[in-house]
């Protein structure tokens, strides 16, 4: 007796609908993209108890005959391709023709649709996928999609919801995604009878991102433009450095109108951004990117969430160079608002130290801040550096940086100057600028001046490096020893001299000066792994600068370094000078405005 059979087209629909239809949020994504696909310009949804008892999405598209009624519920049924040929360039965000026989295959559902001439709609009733009613209806022209009591044929999959709060709270991440990708299309949400939100149609994506997520975020992003030349472009916003989450959820990608994930962007995201990204966190981003859709597969994931590119490595290059050069653009608006003050704006006074003190001081300030890379203190002098360091700190105890008594009267002058008040807690220097307070951390702020230094010097001059006594072998797979021939020269760039000594082994005579490590034939194999990772035309120098970030870190102004006035306004002033000034070369910011209304607001002067 043969065992196979062909299931019953009911079943088969269900099986498909396993694949589309998780939870609620699925059949909302389902629903809005063919809204989307059929023009319309407002889309109203609807849910209650958290899309599982209902689910109402009400367009204004183009709508469907009584024929197209009754087929688009047919499985494979769809008007968006024709060929497997046009599966190579897909246009529109449905195309597989398998939504709707899903959603209606495990719900009670309701479709009533008119086309915009016609003088009659249609309305079909389907339970658990068998038709139970056609009628002429005289709907509004557009389509009207309920769906009800969502699963009741599959306890299976009912059981694996979540609470009613946890779906309707991805419902409503995924309208999000869809209104932001759809700025001129108008969105209502109604959860449980409430409306959440009520967006207008916008030709600007910056207004929809307002009306969505609120004024703050809005005015924490940088607007990108970028590519065009390999037929990819990138536009939309970016969080300027500093800001961040620590989930993804923030981090919204589209290409060609289509929400996604992608690796090959998020490795680009973090490339573009490096150290403007603190470690763990994820960037905010509003990225569109539009392309030939013939360069990029959207059918290889069930809810078609994941993309695959024809071609990565270009996409990353121009998302990395767009995000690089929105960040660095971002400096200028930035520097407005801190710009050094003119000679002649009133600053505090320098402490006065007492004689006794000062050699020692500046036996400090020759460690801390040292403007000439070369002279860096190396390990042994970094040991002998902060004893003194603590000994000129113990002196100093009692002459903390003087705030002014009264602090000056604030002028109408130009809006770009501060005045330092003094330090906070030995490590936030407290300033004033026309728009209110600035707190500048030293230690991130001093980081990023050293850091951005010796890389300078390194893309000048390359690293100086230290001999070593005995030069070290290093044996290599074959791959590897390709990788590494090739390399050698942005290797002796990083101040790593290395040579090939027979086959699958190279020599290495000389590391750079600042690399403190034990054990650096380990050291050499985790550059050669981690520069691997960059892409091919970004800077092979990268990964020089992360080695470079953290050993910054070890020769920073610590924390409760004692800095006298002139000392923190060259710290200011040196920061300002930096290409990235916000941030630390770990991400972390440097500076932080209260503004005069947050004070405001903070002592109930304004509401
Ligand atoms: P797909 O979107 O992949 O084509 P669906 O099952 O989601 O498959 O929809 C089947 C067809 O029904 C669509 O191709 C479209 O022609 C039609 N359709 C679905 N929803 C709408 C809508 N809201 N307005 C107009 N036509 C629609
Ligand atoms: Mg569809």
């Amino acid at each position: 007796m043969s065992r196979i059979h062909l299931l019953p087209e009911e079943v088969a629909s269900q099986v498909a609908a396993g694949e589309v239809i998780e939870r609620p949020a699925s059949v909302v994504k389902e629903l809005v993209e063919n809204s989307i696909d059929a023009g319309s310009r407002k889309i109203e949804v609807m849910i209650r108890r958290g899309g599982v008892s209902t689910i109402s999405v009400v367009d204004d598209g183009i709508g469907m005959d009584r024929d197209d009624a009754l087929l688009c519920l047919e499985r494979h049924a769809t008007s968006k391709i024709r060929t497997g040929h046009d599966l190579a360039a897909i246009t529109t965000l449905g195309f597989r023709g398998e939504a709707l026989p899903s959603i209606a295959s495990v719900s009670r559902f309701r479709l009533a649709t008119r086309e915009r001439d016609a003088l009659v709609g249609t309305e079909v009733i389907i339970n658990g996928g068998k038709i139970e009613t056609v009628r002429d209806g005289g709907e509004a022209p557009g389509t009207q999609i309920e769906v009800r009591s969502l699963f009741y044929n599959l306890p299976a999959r009912r059981k694996f919801l979540r609470s009613e709060n946890t779906e309707s709270s991805h419902v409503e991440q995924q309208l999000h995604l869809q209104a932001i990708g759809h700025p001129h299309i108008g969105f209502v949400f109604v959860n449980d009878e409430k409306p959440v939100y009520q967006l207008p149609a916008t030709p600007n994506l910056i207004d929809r991102i307002r009306d969505l997520s609120g004024r703050d975020l809005a005015e924490q992003l940088l607007e990108i433009r970028g590519g065009g030349g390999d037929g990819i472009s990138v536009s939309g916003f970016i969080g300027k450095p500093g800001v961040s989450r620590s989930t993804r959820t923030q981090q919204i990608i589209f290409i060609n109108g289509r929400a996604v994930e992608n690796s090959t962007i998020h490795y680009a995201l973090r490339e573009g951004y490096h150290t403007a990204l603190m470690k763990g966190q994820y960037p905010v981003t509003y990225l569109f990117i539009e392309m030939d859709p013939a360069a990029v597969d959207v059918n290889v994931h069930p809810a078609k969430r994941e993309v695959r590119f024809r071609d990565p490595s270009t996409v990353r290059e121009i998302i990395v160079e767009s995000i690089r050069k929105t960040i660095e653009s971002g400096r200028s608006e930035w520097s407005k608002t801190f710009s050094p003050a003119p000679a002649g704006l009133p600053v505090a006074q320098p402490a006065r130290i007492p004689e006794e003190t000062l050699p020692l001081i500046e036996a400090r300030e020759q460690v801390t801040l040292r403007r000439d890379w070369s002279s860096l203190p190396l390990q042994n002098d970094t040991r002998q550096a902060a004893s003194v360091i603590a000994r000129a700190e113990q002196a100093m105890v009692a002459t903390p940086v003087p705030v002014p008594a009264a602090a000056a009267p604030r002028t109408n002058a130009d809006p770009q100057n501060f005045r330092i008040l003094g330090v906070l807690g030995k490590l936030y220097v407290l300033m004033e600028n026309e728009t209110g307070l600035v707190l500048v951390d030293q230690h991130a702020a001093h980081e990023r001046i050293l850091f951005e230094e010796l890389r300078r010097r390194m893309e000048d001059q390359g690293v100086p490096c230290q001999r070593l006594l005995m030069p070290l072998t290093i044996q290599v797979n074959p791959r590897d020893n390709d990788w590494i021939l090739q390399n050698i020269p942005t290797l002796n760039k990083m101040g790593i001299a290395i040579e090939q000594f027979g086959s699958g082994t190279f020599k290495i005579d000389a590391l750079p000066q600042f690399i403190k490590t034990g054990d650096p034939l380990q050291l050499i194999r985790d550059i050669i792994d981690e520069l691997r990772q960059t892409s091919d035309s970004t800077s092979k120098l990268r990964l020089g600068e992360d080695v470079i970030a953290t050993t910054v870190c070890r020769h920073a102004v610590k924390a409760n370094d004692y800095l006298r006035e002139p000392e923190l306004v060259r710290l200011v002033q040196d920061l300002l000078a930096c290409e990235l000034p916000y941030c630390c070369p770990h991400g972390r910011p440097t500076m932080i405005q209260i503004s005069y209304l947050e004070l405001e607001k903070k002592f109930g002067r304004k509401a």
